[in-house]
């Protein structure tokens, strides 16, 4: 199956992403982290999108396709993926169009997680994430065992540089702008499946595993 993930920064769609990609057996291709690893790795490319990222703005489309391109090349995603991030912009959809059809392919299924903007801003401040393993945690709501490292790999415990409060309301604003006109694309197209993305994890997975296994339209 070939996946889309879509929903506002802080809506959980990391943790579901991971959860329905294993469930599904299927690679998660998660543009956010790739460009965090490539800035990580000192390379030009992750240098250059880290200006963007700290401002909450969209790293430019000559950056981010490259890298999506390349990834769906690689073996691992011939037999579907589950994209975490991308498309984030009409235009973007329109290029992973572009390149699904080079394969005789196209986007199956899209999930899109919905949640009111108030919880969405106290996910976001509160929100740890492992350096290491990339695992999520909240301070209030899900906090670690041990104050600052994950219970699932021992690695240290950050706070993302863009999800601090001015750079919170500058994302959720790109998102609402730019990426959620895909959703009423996608749900055009007949393969949209809207998720309340409030409650326990579990709960949410479960709904969204129930959807993905009922044929589209
Ligand atoms: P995320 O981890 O998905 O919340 O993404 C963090 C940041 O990475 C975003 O605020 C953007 O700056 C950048 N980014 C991730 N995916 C894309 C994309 N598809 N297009 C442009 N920028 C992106």
């Amino acid at each position: 199956m070939r996946l889309v993930l879509l929903g506002p920064p802080g809506v959980g769609k990391g943790t579901q992403a991971r959860m329905v990609a294993e469930a599904l057996g299927i690679p998660t291709v998660g543009t956010g982290d790739m460009l965090r690893d490539a800035f990580a790795l000192g390379t030009p490319l992750g240098k250059e999108a880290d200006g963007y990222m700290k401002r909450g703005a969209l790293v430019p489309d000559a950056v981010v396709i490259g890298i999506v391109e390349e990834r769906l090349r690689r073996p691992d995603a011939a037999g579907g993926f589950l994209l975490d991030g991308f498309p984030r912009t009409l235009e973007q959809g329109t290029v992973l169009d572009r390149i699904l059809a080079q394969s005789g392919g196209k986007v199956d299924r899209a999930v899109y997680f919905t949640a009111p903007r108030e919880t969405i801003v106290e996910r976001l401040s509160g929100r740890r994430t492992c350096g290491d393993c990339r695992a999520a945690y909240h301070v209030k709501f899900d906090p670690p065992l041990a104050e600052g490292v994950c219970g699932k790999c021992g690695g240290r415990l950050i706070q993302r540089s863009d999800d601090v409060p001015a750079t919170i309301l500058q994302r959720l604003e790109v998102y609402e702008r730019q990426t959620a006109p895909l959703a009423a694309e996608y749900r055009r197209r007949g393969i949209l499946e809207e998720v309340p993305a409030e409650g326990a994890m579990t709960g949410i997975f479960e709904d969204v595993m129930r959807r993905l296994r009922r044929t589209a339209g």
